[in-house]
């Protein structure tokens, strides 16, 4: 063990914004990312017409475009900074960002997100429609505390001060009205394309008058959040595959611990469903470990488990204290911008974790304000509204079984018990579990 503390990082922003040219540069300067890759992403990227794509992060353009409906597979990067050990959360080739997004953030820590400062780009991505909002709202709703935004781009502006300044104005007030506290919201100057502020500061226009840190810096002081090591053993698979390396071959699943710990040889269930399986093997960064705890996204090497058993979205659990399967609960929810109001049977996505399934919000019980129940049985929510509701499954088109999904209360669970609820391809709402019906 290294002693470097972990933490996730999940980085959004409005399209074209350069994400993946700040997580390619980042990669490369810290040596990540060879040179081989680095002109193979030039290639590909050239030919996907994205020219100057030069340091476009590896995981980004490649991936073929899977859609299998109802489940996302979250690929992982590793980086080190001096005292941090960063998980990179990524989808591969997912074109809705969205549901890949809320896979993402569920397991993030840290939020970087990347606006684009030339000129009339940051308003595009900032107003109405724009993604800076939604993704912002979506990753603090996930539970994810602390935010680092970067402002791109700015070689374009000749690293106007003003120019920073008056973005960083916009998004502050912002970005508190979201739920990010001032102390963990930091900004950046940054020029993805060319390296700066990402690792150093050479930019003799932006040292005239930024000395703050670099990213590198920033993510090297990210609060790693308190684990619940005590809670029991949680882990959302966010991928299967027949692993095969120098020191295990067989059934491999990874995912992050939300909770609890493991270790080699620990019998585990997965839920959905009766099966156990042994442990056989824990990598944790690539390097096998004997043991793993809350906040670690691992790969598992099991055995004693046919893998027709694991899928994405399946949870790992020990055997004495598994996770509920749950058709119907109440939540309290955070209704977003909405084109047309929430009725009682609204036909909704639910999404948990890297699942999303068919349901309806069944019941709307009550309206609240700063904690106060102002109104019961409300028959409509409007934008912004605190509600509780009550959620229910309903079959998949074609079938007349009612599925279930593992949650748990936030009281028992923080991580286990956050929804998020999509309708028509847009967030209308985010929220927590309250209590399980059935
Ligand atoms: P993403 O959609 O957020 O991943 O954005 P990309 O990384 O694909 O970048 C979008 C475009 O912006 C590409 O053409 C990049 O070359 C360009 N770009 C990214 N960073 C910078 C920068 O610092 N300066 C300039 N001038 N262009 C940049």
């Amino acid at each position: 063990e290294s002693g470097k503390k972990n933490i996730s990082l999940i980085v959004v922003g409005h399209v074209d914004a350069g994400k993946s040219t700040l997580m390619g540069r980042l990669l490369y300067d810290l040596g990540e990312l060879s040179e081989r890759e680095k002109t193979a992403n030039e290639r590909g990227s050239k030919k996907v017409g994205k020219g100057s794509f030069a340091f476009a992060w590896g995981l980004d353009a490649l991936g073929d475009e899977r859609d299998r409906g109802v489940t996302i597979d979250i690929a992982t990067t590793h980086f080190n900074t001096p005292h941090r050990n960063v998980t990179l959360l990524d989808a591969p080739g997912h074109r809705d960002f969205i549901p890949a997004m809320i896979s993402g953030a569920a397991q993030a820590d840290v939020a970087l997100m990347v606006v684009d400062g030339s000129p009339g780009e940051f308003e595009a991505g900032f107003e109405r429609g724009g993604q800076t909002r939604e993704h912002a709202w979506l990753v603090r709703s996930l539970g994810v505390r602390e935010i680092v935004v970067g402002i791109n781009k700015l070689d374009l502006v000749s690293w106007s001060q003003d120019r920073y300044d008056e973005i960083v104005d916009a998004l502050r007030p912002f970005l508190v009205s979201a739920g990010f506290t001032a102390s963990k919201t930091t900004f950046l100057p940054l020029g993805a394309m060319e390296g700066v502020n990402v690792l150093v500061n050479e930019e003799a226009l932006l040292k005239e008058w930024y000395n703050g840190p670099t990213l590198i810096d920033t993510l090297d002081q990210v609060e790693v959040p308190e684990r619940p090591f005590e809670s029991p053993l949680r882990i959302p698979v966010s991928n299967v595959f027949k692993g095969q390396t120098a020191v295990a071959s067989g059934v491999a699943v990874s995912g992050r611990l939300c909770s609890g710990v493991l270790q080699v040889g620990d019998r585990i269930r997965a839920v959905p469903g009766d099966e156990v399986a042994q442990v056989r093997t824990i990598e944790v960064d690539e390097d096998s470990a004997p043991y793993a705890v809350a906040g670690q996204n691992v790969t598992l090497y099991l055995s004693g488990i046919d893998p027709i058993h694991l899928a994405i979205g399946t949870v790992l659990c020990p055997t004495s204290l598994p996770v509920p399967l749950v058709t119907q609960f109440t939540a309290q929810i955070l209704v977003f911008d909405l084109q047309c109001p929430i009725i009682a049977g609204t036909p909704v996505e639910l999404f948990h974790h890297s699942m999303n399934l068919p349901a309806t919000i069944s019941k709307l019980l009550a309206i609240s304000e700063r904690g106060q129940v102002v109104k019961k049985n409300p028959r409509v929510l409007q934008k912004g509204a605190t509600a509780t509701v009550e959620i229910s499954l309903r079959p998949t088109q074609g079938s007349t079984r009612t599925p279930s999904i593992p949650l748990e209360t936030a009281a028992e669970n923080k991580e286990m018990g956050r929804v998020l609820i999509r309708r028509g391809g847009e967030t209308i709402a985010a929220g927590v579990v309250m209590e399980i019906i059935s």
